[in-house]
């Protein structure tokens, strides 16, 4: 997959972390050049922009809270005035805050879809204000492209993450509904539906025995996914190779969404 991505740009937020870092990896390994955003902590965010220059590639890094919109257009600000545009944008930020429902705090709930799907809205309208800003630089067939990082609870239900699952829901029709609007002018958004990938946010699953047996048992596949599977989606979404694919929910979850406690007759 390695020169896929020439001469395009690609900013990912949320690039820190987990998914967000593997798919700012795999997007730079295919030739992007990497905006990389954080919200918080800098280091590995500008630790693997260093890295990514070490090989030859362009990347650095930037804060933003992409649930405040000044910081986004902040965020958006950057990516023109260091490679004058953004091709690829992964709106990949998200957070967890899980509790059982009744228990559940307001601030909790409204934190989580602050992050998970308020945080996509202003991402993905700054990235289609600016492909229109810029017009078609003839760098790929697309305009520009959005990918929304869902999850496998946009469509599997998850009591004790009612706030988790909600966001994720709204994030389907939210990508199917801005994909519908946008596709006219050759912008191609699409979303990437991970199952269980090995990152600090679902840690407690898999970091015993004991947790990693059970989350076993609902991956027909046999394994935990990691970020490289994300990013090497990411990749194929967001290059001319999937060209013809618009408004759709890529899920790479091993087969979680197959029901696997159906698999011996339910
Ligand atoms: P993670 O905790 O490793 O990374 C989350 C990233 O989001 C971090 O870099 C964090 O700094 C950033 N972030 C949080 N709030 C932010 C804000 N307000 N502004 C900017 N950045 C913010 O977790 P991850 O597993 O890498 O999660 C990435 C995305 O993938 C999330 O949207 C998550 O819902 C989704 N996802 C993860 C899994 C999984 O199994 N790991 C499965 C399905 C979906």
């Amino acid at each position: 997959m390695e020169n896929l991505l020439a001469n395009q740009v690609a900013l990912v937020t949320g690039a820190s972390s987990g998914i967000g870092y593997g798919v700012a990896k795999s997007l730079a390994k295919a030739g992007a050049a990497v905006v990389l955003n954080y919200h918080s902590h800098p280091e590995s965010a500008e630790q693997l922009a260093d890295e990514i220059q070490q090989h030859g590639g362009s990347a650095f890094a930037v804060q933003a809270d992409v649930s405040d919109p000044s910081q986004v257009e902040k965020m958006f600000a950057a990516c023109r005035s260091r490679f004058e545009s953004v091709d690829i944008v992964v709106a990949n930020s998200g957070l967890q805050k899980d509790s059982a429902f009744a228990d559940m705090s307001l601030e909790d709930w409204q934190t989580v879809l602050a992050t998970n799907l308020t945080g996509q809205f202003l991402t993905a309208q700054s990235a289609v204000r600016e492909f229109r800003r810029r017009g078609h630089r003839g760098n790929s067939n697309a305009l520009g492209k959005i990918i929304c990082m869902s999850s496998v609870h946009e469509v599997i239900p998850w009591g004790g993450h009612v706030n988790y699952a909600a966001s994720k829901g709204g994030i389907q029709m939210f990508m199917k509904s801005l994909a519908q609007e946008v596709a006219p002018e050759r912008i191609r958004v699409n979303s990437i539906a991970p199952g269980a990938i090995r990152t600090p946010i679902n840690k407690d699953a898999w970091d015993t025995e004991t947790a990693l047996k059970k989350l076993l048992q609902l991956i027909p596949y046999g394994r935990v996914g990691e970020a490289e599977d994300i990013g090497n989606a990411a990749v194929w979404l967001a290059s001319d190779e999937s060209d013809y694919v618009v408004g759709t929910t890529l899920f790479v979850d091993g087969g979680m969404t197959l029901y696997p406690g159906f698999a011996d007759n339910g």
